[in-house]
């Protein structure tokens, strides 16, 4: 299967996070997308991140029913800091009966250069660079192995997410339904 890879924190996953995913897994080539949560910096840990398993969770809960998604913990076992070139190498040993395919917005394809080995990123792998608002694509956007996708872009962040829960106002339709009830009734962000 053609495999699309959506690497982020999703602290928590949002609306944002599942057009891109469901739009990439639906109106291009792709057979799947599967959303690969970043696991916390144990030498860094972030106060306002919440625990690896919780954000696995909420990107589960967000996705559920959805057999074209699918949440990927394959970086919580894998030396850190992940390089996402590290996890590309290690997902097609493990299985060489995919092809990866890297799913970025363009504000990521803009500084791709300053990623740890990223002519060996763009020898192997294709990217599907999705527009996001007041962002160039830049210069690798003419690059033979990137495609560019019009995607309806949404202006909501995590961050906007974590500040709305902490100060009491609701995320609902921000965030799934099953995420929103999870949210609503834990301790998590608040
Ligand atoms: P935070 O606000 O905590 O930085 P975030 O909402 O940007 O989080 P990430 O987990 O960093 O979420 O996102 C994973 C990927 O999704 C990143 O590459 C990010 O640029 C992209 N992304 C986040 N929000 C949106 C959105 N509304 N539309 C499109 N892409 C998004």
């Amino acid at each position: 299967m053609k495999i699309g890879l959506f690497f982020g924190s999703f602290n928590p996953v949002h609306i944002g996070h599942l057009i891109i995913a469901n739009f990439m897994a639906t109106q291009s080539d792709l057979d799947r997308v599967w959303l690969v949560v970043s696991p916390q910096n144990p030498l860094k840990p972030k106060k306002s991140l919440a625990r690896d398993h919780d954000r696995l969770h909420l990107v589960r809960l967000g996705i559920e029913n959805n057999p074209k998604l699918r949440a990927s913990d394959v970086e919580f076992n894998l030396p850190q800091p992940s390089y996402t070139i590290d996890t590309l190498t290690f997902l097609k040993e493990k299985h060489p009966e995919h092809e990866f395919v890297l799913i970025m917005g363009g504000d990521n394809l803009a500084t791709l250069h300053l990623w740890k080995n990223y002519e060996q990123i763009l020898a192997n792998y294709e990217i599907y660079v999705y527009n996001r608002p007041n962002y160039d694509l830049g210069e690798l956007a003419g690059h033979g192995r990137v495609t560019a996708f019009e995607v309806p872009p949404l202006d909501i962040s995590a961050t906007y997410i974590r500040e709305c829960i902490k100060n009491g106002k609701s995320v609902r339709y921000l965030v799934p339904e099953a995420v929103w009830e999870y949210l609503e009734t834990g301790s998590l962000y608040r």
